[in-house]
């Protein structure tokens, strides 16, 4: 179904349940992470590691939520598989 920015359902408390389940119905999901060296790689690589999604970054946003490790998110991510 790939990348759908303009219907992108935002989930910005780290529940990869939800969004992996949003993933799952075809969505763009927006989500709220940590960017720490993991997601820096993804970021590289537009995918996540072991195939979770497809990634993009939308833009860096101090408090934009809480990432999946509870960590203060700072940059807002477009996921979609
Ligand atoms: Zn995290």
């Amino acid at each position: 179904m790939g990348l759908d920015k303009s219907n992108a359902v935002k989930v910005t408390n780290g529940d990869f349940n939800t969004i992996s389940n949003l993933l799952n119905e075809g969505k763009t999901v927006l989500a709220a992470l940590e960017l720490g060296p993991k997601v820096q790689e993804s970021l590289k690589k537009g995918k996540m590691s072991d195939d979770f999604a497809l990634i993009e970054l939308k833009e860096k946003k101090e408090h934009a939520g809480t990432c999946a490790c509870g960590k203060d998110a700072n940059v807002l991510v477009y996921l979609w598989r």
